[in-house]
């Protein structure tokens, strides 16, 4: 898990607040990596937490498309997703898209904070 050096970070409405408090609470480990973001999850982590991150197209504008992209082109090592089980979304053939691209190119993926904090190596709170 160390040799991820480039990260992208998304986070669903309902879960923003939680990538955001997570990202706080593992500010040193993520200042490491190089980091991209979705519109609205970049931004948020950019204010909030105080990280540099390269911000995209907010996700139901095309930044997940762009992320999955990134990862066909061999640009992004790891995509800590946290996505909101309990919504229906309107881009959901994107979330779809780019889990797919994450699987097919075997990127370390996390889709909630414990496996986030596996793929940064950080322990569980
Ligand atoms: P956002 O996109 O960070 O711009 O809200 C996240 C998403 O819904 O994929």
């Amino acid at each position: 898990m160390s040799a991820i050096k480039t990260l992208a970070l998304v986070a669903h409405d309902g879960k923003k607040d939680q990538l955001v408090a997570w990202a706080k609470l593992h500010k040193l480990a993520l200042g490491e990596l190089t980091l991209f973001g979705t519109g609205t999850t970049g931004g948020r982590i950019e204010a909030e937490v105080g990280l540099p991150i390269t911000r995209l197209q907010s996700g139901p504008l095309g930044g997940d498309a762009q992320l999955g992209a990134m990862i066909a082109e061999g640009r992004l090592d790891g995509l800590v997703f946290f996505i909101d089980p309990l919504s229906a979304l309107p881009h959901d053939v994107d979330v779809k898209s780019l889990l797919r691209l994450a699987i097919l190119y075997d990127t370390a993926l996390a889709v909630n904070e414990r496996t986030a904090d596996a793929l940064l190596g950080v322990a569980h709170t």
